[in-house]
């Protein structure tokens, strides 16, 4: 039996209970079965496996980022140009950095072809568990038709076992077959674009994409499957399809307002609102060649989402935390908690990392939170980030990470050996 004992560490379980002081969190073959004040359990001094003196520190469940994009690594959302070999490189090292930033699930919320998650699950890629939509799907002249307006003829295509790009469907025949196809080559759910996006060559922000037949259509196939769609959606109208549609999930959810929000919680969907990549794109503005009146329309869209997150808080819909980075390097993806907890507040934005994002992947029995039964995805950080919520977004000061009881992190031996 492998069991790991944790001693003396604050736990914040994020069940909604107030944070425990010095407990003692027991873990016996992958799953925790104990957590107790510190002293108490006995199970701590018989326990002849690996002992981690967590005083000072402060134990979470392991985060989740329910919008990565591991395989984006161009800086503009595109898979980048890379030379394969060095591609396959680029992804393992991003999924290897999120696992040492306290990140054990992904949801890989399109472009990552699934044999990525395949060989994080065999053990054969160090990382944390991957759910990936594959390919999204896109009408022609669609958020994810990435030819110029000028360009004709075909675009570069997906290849299987290595490359997810998107895939450009129309109609519900169309829409049925493609989702069958990703769900056969793995997607453990379909991505939609259902509106416009910000950067995309031809398509306008306000632009809606598929018809709810069409949306409705790969519905049908994911559900005879056993799984949901999620559709990428900034604007009301697209929501609002989307919703008819009956997805289990919307991307973004920039313009929420009541009407929408109060429709979300009645039919049971969750909203993964991503803060990051826009922060991003702002920072980096020049380097990323944005144009002023880009630069404008994200500020403007930064504001509405914003206030969009107030009205979700204020009438009780499931939020999930969903980062949306992409590019070459893919660090700091806790930044995610941080933009997110200026808006509402940081156990709110820890709650949607890790409970609420368990829920929305249909794992609330196993992952989310720090009880008993639960698997062992564990991050203890130097501080309390319901006090300081930069203990999760930056990643020195993440000390252990730990993947289904096994520690994959130890950053006090690895600076006790460097030193
Ligand atoms: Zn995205």
């Amino acid at each position: 039996m492998n069991s790991l004992a944790i001693i003396g560490v604050d736990v914040v379980d994020c069940t909604g209970a107030p944070t425990r002081e010095r407990q003692d969190v027991l873990v016996e073959d992958g799953r925790i079965t104990s957590v107790a004040p510190s002293g108490t359990a006995a199970a701590a001094s018989s326990n002849s496996g690996i002992v981690i003196d967590g005083a000072g520190l402060t134990l979470v469940p392991g985060l989740m980022d329910a919008h990565a994009h591991v395989a984006l690594l161009g800086s503009d959302g595109t898979h980048g140009d890379l030379p394969w070999a060095e591609h396959v490189l680029q992804v393992v090292d991003v999924i290897g950095r999120a696992l040492d930033e306290g990140f054990t699930t992904l949801r890989d919320a399109c472009g990552t072809e699934p044999i990525f998650a395949t060989l994080v699950a065999s053990g054969r890629v160090r990382g944390p568990r991957i759910l990936p939509s594959g390919s999204v799907l896109s009408q022609t002249g669609g958020h994810g038709d990435l030819r110029p307006a000028h360009h004709g003829g075909s675009r570069p295509p997906t290849i299987p076992g290595l490359v997810a790009r998107p895939e450009v469907v129309d109609g519900v025949d169309a829409v049925m077959r493609m989702t069958r196809e990703q769900l056969r080559r793995g997607a453990t759910q379909i991505k939609m674009f259902a509106g416009g996006g910000a950067l995309s060559p031809t398509d306008p922000l306000e632009s809606v994409q598929f018809t709810v037949d069409e949306i409705r259509a790969a519905v049908t196939v994911a559900r005879s499957w056993g799984t949901y769609v999620h559709t990428h959606c900034h604007t009301k109208p697209t929501m609002h399809n989307a919703l008819d549609a009956g997805v289990r999930c919307i991307e973004h959810g920039t313009d929420m307002d009541e009407e929408t929000a109060d429709r979300i919680v009645a039919e049971g969907v969750f909203v993964v609102p991503t803060l990051s990549v826009s922060h991003d794109l702002l920072q980096a503005r020049e380097a990323a060649g944005i144009t002023p009146a880009q630069i404008a329309k994200l500020e403007s869209m930064q504001g509405r989402r914003d206030e969009g997150m107030r009205v979700m808080v204020e009438r009780g819909v499931k939020m999930a935390s969903g980062s949306d980075i992409v590019g070459p390097v893919q660090d700091r993806r806790g930044r995610e908690l941080t933009y997110k907890a200026a808006v509402i507040g940081n156990e709110r934005a820890l709650v949607a990392a890790t409970r609420t994002t368990a829920e929305l992947i249909g794992r609330a029995d196993d992952l989310g939170t720090v009880e008993i039964g639960k698997i062992a995805d564990l991050v203890l950080t130097d501080g309390n980030p319901l006090d300081d919520i930069e203990a999760l977004a930056d990643p020195v000061r993440i000390q252990y990470v730990v993947q289904g009881g096994r520690v994959v992190r130890d950053q006090r031996s690895a600076t006790a050996t460097a030193a």
